[in-house]
Order: structure tokens, then sequence, then C-alpha cells
């Protein structure tokens, strides 16, 4: 049975109840194969499960898609019980923001170095959004695991100074990036994509796995290949690049022009107006 809790009160009250190792699933619903896997991941690991389901207000700019954002609580729900999960807790804004206004004067901001780079350069405030509001879900819930997929990377480097810096005894765990048949990743945000548009995103994983042939056939410095999959990538029009990075695996920090391994290429770009982030690492 899958129960639906929508009050700190009452997650409180089951989870006191429930069996451990506990294992915490956050995401922004709308859920997917990138999700489910996760949700696998945790129902693996721990005797009880819990998914949250939360459209965070603070991690979103002015001009970005807060209100548009797809939520179906109804179909997630009925994902959360096909899979055998035993808690949602989807609260309300108001449940987990008293005051709104003041909690976004006052976030939690993580260091410049991993909130100034990649979607930090455009997403202003977007990681101080996402650590507030995970370190509130960590604080409630307590779980003994959490979930994160590699697909948001920059968010699980933000996640592991959180619990580093909070000294939080919270086990995180990675899962590999789910794709589709044609390589594009799954995510919410998908779903803005036409048909059309869907086969030109799948563009963005092939980019970033010509780069990772580039650099492993060492013809390529770490430059060439970005410029590589970035010519490719400019014969859609449709596909506006934000950026296409290399990033080291310790800290997200730039690697050196002849670097053949422990790093990330990493993309944002704008299909038509939806802007997907994806990356790749070099083993
Ligand atoms: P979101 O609902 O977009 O905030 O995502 C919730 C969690 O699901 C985050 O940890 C994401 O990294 C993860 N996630 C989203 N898409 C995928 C995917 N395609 N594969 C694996 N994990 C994913």
């Amino acid at each position: 049975m899958t129960l639906l809790i929508k009050s700190i009160k009452d997650i409180k009250d089951v989870i006191a109840k429930s069996e451990r190792p506990l294992g915490l699933v956050p995401t922004m619903g709308s859920l997917h194969e990138g999700h489910i896997s996760l949700i696998k991941a945790a129902k693996n690991d721990c005797k009880t499960t819990i998914v949250y389901v939360f459209v965070n207000p603070l991690q979103f700019g002015p001009n970005e898609d807060f209100d548009q954002y797809p939520r179906d609580l109804e179909k997630d729900l009925e994902i959360c019980k096909q899979n055998n999960i035993d808690i949602v807790f989807a609260p309300e804004v108001s449940e987990i923001y008293p005051n709104l206004e003041d909690s976004k004067k006052n976030p939690i901001h993580p260091p410049k170095e991993l909130t100034d780079i990649l979607c930090g350069k455009t997403r202003i405030d977007h990681f101080s959004g996402v650590a507030t509001v995970i370190k509130k879900f960590f604080e409630i819930i307590e779980p003994d695991f959490t979930y994160f997929g590699e697909k948001d990377l920059q968010q699980f480097y933000v996640i592991k100074w959180l619990v580093e810096k909070f000294n939080l005894p919270i086990k995180i765990k990675s899962c590999p990036t789910i794709r589709e048949s044609t390589g594009l990743a799954y995510s919410s945000r998908n779903r803005y994509l036409t048909p059309e548009g869907k086969i030109v995103a799948a563009s963005l994983y092939k980019a970033l796995k010509l780069a990772k042939e580039n650099t492993r056939s060492g013809i390529f410095s770490v430059n060439k290949s970005v410029l590589e999959s970035l010519i490719f990538l400019s014969h859609f029009q449709e596909i506006k690049v934000e950026y296409f990075d290399a990033r080291n695996k310790a800290n997200l920090e730039k690697v050196s022009e002849d670097a053949k391994h422990n790093f990330y290429y990493l993309i944002a770009a704008k299909i038509n107006n939806v802007r997907l982030i994806d990356n790749i690492e070099i083993t």
C-alpha cells in the first residue's frame, strides 16, 4: 500500500513507526523512467522508501518555468503504487515554506566554486534554492540513504557539499542517467518538446559521445574535442548551446587541455526554448 502524506506532522508520525534503513528519493514529480531507476535503487537498499514530490519555488528564477512546470500527482501516485513505494510525501509550498519571502531572502549558499559555473551562470539562485529545500527535507525525513541522478551532475556535487557541511548522517547514492533508445536522457521537461524536437534533442548526447570518442582517440585535446562537438551541434538551428564544458571528477574544476580521464563533458542547451542538460563521464 502506498500512503500519500501532505503534512510534516503526519510524515514524522509515520516515519517514527517505519522500519529502517529509510531511503529518500527527492523529485519534482512528473515521474519518468529516470526517477523510477532511483526508486528501484532505494527499494533494493532500504526497508522503507519515501518519494517526495515537491516543485520547489526557490530553485526557479523569475523568468523560469515554475508555474508551467508539469504537475500530475495522480499519475505520480500510480507510478509509485506500481513500484510498491511505501510513502509519497507531497506537501504544499506553504507547508515547507511558511514564510516563502523570508526563505527566499535567506537561502543556504553553497560555495561559489560549485554554483558560479555551468548551470549556475545562467540560473543564478538555482543551487541555493536546491540546497535550501533538500536540507529541509533531509531534516524532516532524516533518511539513512538518499538517491540522486547523475544527469543533474552539478546538483549532485551541491548535495555532497551540503551533507558534508552540515555533518548530516545520510549516505548519498548516485544513479546512472537513464535514456530513451535515441540516447535522449529522460527529463520531465522532455514533454515540452515536439516529436521533431525530441529527435533533435537526441543530438545533445550524440555530441557528448563524439567528444568522448575524440578525446579517447588521443588525437584531439579537450578544447578541440569540445569544438568538434559544437560544430556538430551548429548544424541544428533549433539548438542553442548554453555551455559545453569539461570538468574534473573530484570537484568540477576545469580540466587541463591534455586531460584523458576522470572528468566529464557537460552540456546545457535549449531546443526550441526547452532547456535540457546532460553529461558524459570520461573514465
Ligand atoms: P527532478 O524531478 O527533475 O528534480 O529529478 C529528481 C531526481 O531524478 C534527480 O536526482 C535527478 O537527477 C533524477 N533524474 C532525472 N532524470 C533522470 C534520468 N534520466 N536518469 C536518472 N536520474 C534522473
